[in-house]
């Protein structure tokens, strides 16, 4: 194997998917303190959360120019290098979210103990189906009363339709959680009270039926597991490293990320099983992570909302070859070769390492308005990568102007917001309205904010009763036409020109997929 191969074979790229509260900042904080990409130990913290200082962040944030220090975190662990991807929760959830997970080559799943799967996790899940995304589970909170695991098992193989492989099993839950017990290893790994926020001492206890287990954990407690774990392993899958590699099957531990716990006993087989820098398609050819020459794509473009940084960076996720800083790269949509002198990486603590990148790695290119979700950059060759789709918006707004006159002002700057790709835009064929349509509801707010600045628009949004859009195409041209006419008050074209049906209702919705068996309604769309 090439120095190069080897090099890129290091890397782990992933994001977390979770419902919000479930604790993936938590968990975020945890994995970078493992990493040792920051300190925890005598910050300021605050009491209640337990949470890194804020001032941490800025510092970080001040030292790098601008706020994208939590967009991607990369720090080594055992000799590999590992790149976190922030999928945005809470408000901020987006179609940036989403498309973040088209630039990971894994993902870790954060379940709610106590709640098992949710909502937004079914919705996350479903987007890394697209791809066939390997996933790990954590499953979190094992410090409260927590449901039974054998149930919430059982739930994430019923609804999110994969596979589950315990691979540690906690001992107890609640005040009485004592630790995880590896089912492969026959090794129990103990709680220490108080390491919340340093690096935890790794107590534990060879075999579980032993004299010393017995004597730490009580002969009552041993006696239980014992029982357990024998229905646990005749009851649950066997881990099989290509049927996670597939899809198709997860590995699960458990833990407290509040307590700092189990977390290392995942990442460490985490930064062994989780797929390297995996190939990409291009049009008609695979690009491998291996190759010399240097490519990559546009996944997410920051807009910052500190009007001092006018300038937002471009995500770029690089999928062959190595970015030198002052390299030239080909814009492949414009055609243009352009020298980029200045991008950021993200080598937490390390910032001499700013001249290279190498696959698999994030960088941040400036942006000045040339750049667009989904570009192709390249070494030379005039390719695009594929699979990194515009979603279907899940949140309607109608835009009304204060000011009439200033339509065309209003315009374009929908028109060029949604090209960014936080929003999306559509116009109906029938009227003329202008929808605004997002994957998560703090975007709106961003519009009407970035209208202002820069295209001097005031704009009001009223509810619209829309519920879903769904891009529809036919290879038969009668169907469609027909199918046109009759869903013509229906019918929108997207930014990008595309036809969209826009969907009153779910209802709606599924009665005209019925009744179009040949029409094709998709939730994506490829840039
Ligand atoms: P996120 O919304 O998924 O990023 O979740 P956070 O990491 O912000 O956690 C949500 C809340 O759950 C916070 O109050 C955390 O302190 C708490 N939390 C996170 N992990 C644990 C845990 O292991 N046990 C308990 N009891 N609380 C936790």
């Amino acid at each position: 194997m090439s120095q190069f191969a080897e090099e890129v074979g290091k890397r782990r790229t992933f994001g977390i998917i979770s419902h919000p509260d479930a604790g993936k900042t938590t968990i975020t904080e945890k994995l970078l303190l493992l990493g040792n990409a920051i300190q925890l130990a005598g910050t300021v913290k605050g009491k209640k959360t337990g949470r890194m200082a804020t001032s941490d962040w800025m510092k970080m944030e001040q030292d790098r120019g601008i706020s994208i220090t939590t967009s991607v975190m990369q720090f080594p662990y055992k000799d590999r290098m590992v790149n976190l991807l922030d999928t945005p929760g809470h408000e901020d959830f987006s179609e940036d979210t989403y498309r973040t997970l088209t630039a990971v080559d894994s993902v870790l799943m954060v379940i709610d103990g106590a709640k098992g799967v949710e909502d937004r996790t079914v919705k996350l899940m479903d987007v890394c189906r697209l791809r066939d995304t390997p996933i790990f589970t954590f499953i979190n909170k094992m410090d409260r009363e927590v449901r039974d695991q054998i149930d919430v098992l059982d739930e994430i193989e019923s609804v999110l339709k994969i596979k589950c492989a315990p691979i540690t099993w906690p001992i107890g839950m609640g005040k009485a959680f004592r630790g995880v017990y590896n089912l492969y290893t026959d090794t129990i790994h103990l709680i220490q009270p108080g390491q919340a926020s340093i690096v935890p001492d790794d107590v534990q206890i060879q075999g579980l039926n032993t004299d010393e287990a017995r004597a730490e954990l009580g002969a009552d407690v041993v006696e239980e597991m014992i029982e357990e774990v024998e229905l646990v392993r005749g009851g649950s899958y066997e881990f099989n490293l290509e049927e996670y590699l597939a899809g198709e099957m997860t590995p699960v531990f458990f833990g407290t990320a509040l307590a700092n716990f189990g977390i290392r006993e995942m990442l460490n087989y985490f930064v062994e099983w989780a797929p390297a820098p995996i190939s990409r398609e291009a049009g008609d050819r695979t690009v491998l992570p291996t190759e010399e020459k240097f490519s990559g794509f546009i996944f997410k473009i920051q807009a910052n909302m500190d009007p001092k940084h006018r300038d937002r960076i471009a995500f770029m996720r690089i999928c062959s070859g190595t970015y030198s800083r002052g390299m030239k790269m080909r814009h492949s949509r414009l055609g243009k070769d352009i020298k980029v002198a200045d991008a950021v990486t993200f080598l937490a603590g390390d910032r001499t390492n700013v001249e290279e990148a190498i696959s698999g790695e994030i960088i941040g290119l400036h942006n000045h308005g040339t750049i667009q979700i989904g570009d192709t950059f390249t070494q030379g060759e005039d390719m695009r990568f594929t699979g990194i789709p515009h979603f279907a918006p899940e949140l309607f707004k109608r835009v009304r102007l204060k000011d009439p006159l200033k339509m065309k002002q209003l315009q374009k700057g929908l028109q060029q917001l949604s090209e960014e790709g936080a929003t999306q835009l559509f116009m109906p064929l029938n009227n003329n309205d202008l929808i605004l349509g997002a994957v998560g509801v703090l975007q709106f707010d961003v519009v009407q904010q970035r209208l202002r600045d820069e295209y001097k628009v005031e704009c009001i949004y009223e509810p619209i009763s829309v519920s879903t859009a769904r891009w529809v195409y036919c290879d038969d041209e009668k169907i469609f036409a027909e199918f046109k006419r009759k869903s013509a008050e229906n019918l929108a074209v997207d930014g990008g020109g595309h036809l969209t049906y826009i969907a009153p209702t779910r209802v709606n919705l599924s009665l005209t997929q019925d009744r179009f068996p040949e029409v094709e309604f998709s939730a994506t769309r490829e840039h």
